[in-house]
């Protein structure tokens, strides 16, 4: 039986990272995606809000379960007695980080492999943080999420209308905003 540990921060879990838990659960027996509790980033959800967003995503996927955790990955997948860790790949950039922190991990605990999996090309260039900013600014973004996570991200931008869209430009710094 072999069980892979799918870890993130999945704040919020979106459709590129539904496809690399499906596509992983179809290879290994189990797959327990774990929610990063305390990432040195800035999160917009609560562990609590990320793992129960990810769970609704996933109940489709009786091989799969969510959980939270903090420390380090390899801690973690040696708790759940995880023998594969499974990362998603973008691009070159996500292929050097995973590169490095595959390297830490393999001398942390040599036991645990590796699987990258490369993303669906139609989620290469979608991230979490494009997710929120758009979401943030009234774009239409459905494509990109599921219905609960789109309701999760108005929860949280009230304020954000998507009749808005017309007045959004880009601005040179590359990010999106409102004009004016
Ligand atoms: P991080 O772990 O760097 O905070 P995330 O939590 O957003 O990043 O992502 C968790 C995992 O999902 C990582 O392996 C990441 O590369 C992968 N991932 C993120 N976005 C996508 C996407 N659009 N398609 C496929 N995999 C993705």
């Amino acid at each position: 039986m072999i069980r892979a540990l799918y870890p993130g921060t999945f704040d919020p879990i979106h459709n590129g990272h539904i496809d690399i838990a499906t596509r992983a659960s179809r290879i290994f027996d189990e797959v327990v995606v774990a929610v990063y509790d305390a990432p040195p980033k800035k999160l917009l959800f609560t562990t609590e809000e990320r793992v129960q967003m990810a769970s609704a995503a996933l109940t489709h996927l009786p091989n799969v379960s969510v959980i939270s955790y903090r420390g380090l990955t390899v801690s973690c997948a040696r708790s759940v007695d995880a023998q594969v860790i499974v990362r998603g790949l973008r691009n070159v950039a996500d292929f050097e980080f995973e590169h490095q922190i595959g390297w830490a991990n393999h001398q942390l605990a040599p036991e645990i492999e590796l699987c990258c999996l490369f993303c669906n090309g139609e989620y290469a260039n979608l991230s979490a943080t494009i997710l929120k900013e758009v979401a943030s600014l009234g774009g239409d973004y459905r494509q990109w999420a599921p219905e609960h996570v789109r309701l999760a991200l108005q929860r949280k931008f009230p304020e954000a209308d998507s009749a808005a869209l017309p007045n959004v430009v880009s601005r040179s710094d590359g990010k999106l905003s409102h004009h004016g």
